[in-house]
């Protein structure tokens, strides 16, 4: 077994092995939209990392104890292929993915508005086809833009990214040899609108000036990758015109498109759902507006009126017929049960 010092992981100018800073992220390549029979899905590049992730749903949670009768429930399966590390991994669950499926779905649970979809089930299945440390962040990052692809309403998109120590240095997005041979591993994952902290583990040793260090580089790592899953929402659904959007992902001002949940529109009106704005032209998406106009318990810069409470934003959406009519990019109709009642009550 090779021992920790043995291995040069800052140089003396503070660089890491791969020539970044502590506080720099590696390169980071995300794309929306990459599957046509899923319900949102998202290709992520990250360092080393390659994952794919696609959404299912909402349909009726099978079997039946599983469901929420008040809310839908996030099932994520966190999945490394076999030949996603050097060596084979023995296909199939094990203790650690059953873990990191456990806290992803609550971190996801905690972005998502489930009571819109009561016994519901939203499935997230995430395929790390390579490894390279950081894949639950990469996971949960992805997972987000799957999700806003699905057109599922959301407060925010969850960035992720983990901290860590190598050496004395703290440093932000750790590397396969930095996450083997240092001496702290902090995933973090955030709500960017709110800086509500959905996901924090930790493994290793950290003193509490160093923890409080690594919260705030995670915490900017974070930010910066919002902005890129944004791009990539904005990317995928970008129209050729300038016009309408391809799957409703539009903005209002007349320019350029909109991404879900991150509708930019200036007239802080709640957008229609898929269908063509009257006011400007462009299609707006019910799944984008929503998340927009939700913003629970956040500022939005945006919007003079934005909505601070959940509750009265279920309301404000579900007055609009149009939203009523078409909801998300799915069709869905949140007054409308999924479900049979007869059969529910069998
Ligand atoms: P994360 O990927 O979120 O950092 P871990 O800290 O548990 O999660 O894992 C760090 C890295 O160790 C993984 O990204 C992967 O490259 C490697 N790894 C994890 N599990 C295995 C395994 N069963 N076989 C080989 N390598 C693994």
């Amino acid at each position: 077994m090779q021992k920790k010092d043995s291995v040069i992981l800052m140089d003396e100018n503070g660089k890491r092995r791969d020539g970044r800073a502590p506080g720099d992220l590696r390169p980071i390549h995300i794309e929306a939209n990459v599957l046509s029979n899923a319900s949102g899905s998202c290709y992520l590049e990250w360092g080393g990392n390659k994952l794919l992730v696609a959404v299912h749903g909402p349909r009726e949670a099978q079997p039946r104890h599983l469901q929420d009768q008040t809310k839908a429930i996030i099932q994520c399966r966190y999945n490394m292929a076999a030949f996603s590390v050097g060596e084979r991994k023995r296909p199939g669950p094990d203790r650690r993915s059953t873990e990191i499926s456990k806290v992803l779905s609550e971190a996801l649970d905690a972005a998502v508005f489930t009571q819109r979809f009561p016994r519901a089930t939203i499935d997230v299945y995430i395929e790390v086809l390579e490894a390279s440390a950081g894949t639950r962040c990469a996971g949960l990052t992805a997972a987000s833009v799957a999700l806003a692809d699905a057109g599922i309403p959301m407060r925010d998109m969850v960035a992720a990214v983990a901290a860590g120590k190598v050496g004395d240095t703290v440093v932000l997005d750790l590397d396969k040899e930095e996450d083997n041979h240092g001496t702290a591993d902090l995933p973090m994952a955030i709500l960017p609108r709110t800086g509500e902290i959905v996901l924090l583990q930790m493994d290793g040793h950290l003193t509490a000036d160093e923890l409080d260090r690594a919260q705030t580089m995670a915490i900017e790592g974070c930010l910066e990758i919002n902005r890129q899953q944004v791009e990539a929402l904005k990317k995928c659904y970008q129209s050729d015109d300038n016009g309408a959007d391809n799957a409703g992902y539009a903005d209002s001002d007349g320019g350029d498109a909109d991404t879900a949940g991150y509708d930019d529109s200036d007239d802080g009106a709640t957008d229609n759902a898929g269908s063509d704005d009257s006011d400007g032209g462009d299609a707006d998406n019910a799944g984008s507006a929503d998340v927009d106009a939700d913003n629970a318990g956040s500022d939005d810069s945006d919007d003079d009126d934005a909505d601070n409470n959940e509750h009265e934003a279920d309301e404000k959406i579900d007055d609009d017929p149009q939203v009523t009519e078409t909801f998300g990019s799915g069709g869905l109709d949140p007054n409308v049960s999924l479900f049979d009642e007869k059969e529910g009550d069998e």
